[in-house]
């Protein structure tokens, strides 16, 4: 089922811990719904990155899921209104995330956060604001979270 033109429900929640360890992943009704504006949002960031594909690499997480890849409880993964993704033909993670680290509220991105560690960095975007205005771009690593999209020493 196609969410939105380029994003379909079955890449939005495909995960390979709830495969290796037999868990449902499937989304309650309410999530569907909340996918789907975050397929919306995945697809003005495709815009703004030229067009280029945006490969997602973690969507809805199930409880289940969640609590296997070590995820917090309040993650927006858990309510479908997060994405973990990677653009390989637009660049680096840290390039994606400075690039649309200004165009956060023309995108309408609630949060962007440049997270992992060097070599394997994803960038993850919400739909739903963070409580603190600080924490709506920021960069997270093994070190701890940081304000603004930072590259790696
Ligand atoms: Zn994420």
């Amino acid at each position: 089922m196609n969410l939105t033109p380029h994003f379909t429900l079955a890449e939005l929640v495909r995960s390979s811990t709830a495969d290796r360890l037999g868990l449902d992943n499937t989304p309650p009704d309410d999530v569907v719904s909340a996918l789907r504006t975050t397929a919306e949002m995945l697809e003005r960031i495709r815009l703004a990155l030229h067009g280029v594909p945006v490969i997602v690499t973690s969507g809805y997480r199930s409880p289940d899921v969640n609590r296997a890849v070590g995820g917090v409880s309040s993650s927006d993964h858990q309510s479908g209104q997060a994405a973990d993704f990677i653009a390989p033909r637009f660049g680096p993670p840290f390039a994606i995330a400075s690039k649309l680290a200004p165009l956060v509220s023309l995108l309408n991105i609630e949060q962007l956060i440049l997270e992992g560690v060097k070599g394997k960095q994803w960038v993850h975007v919400s739909t739903r604001r963070p409580s603190k205005v600080i924490n709506r771009i920021i960069t997270i690593t093994d070190a701890g979270a940081r304000v603004g999209i930072q590259a790696l020493g």
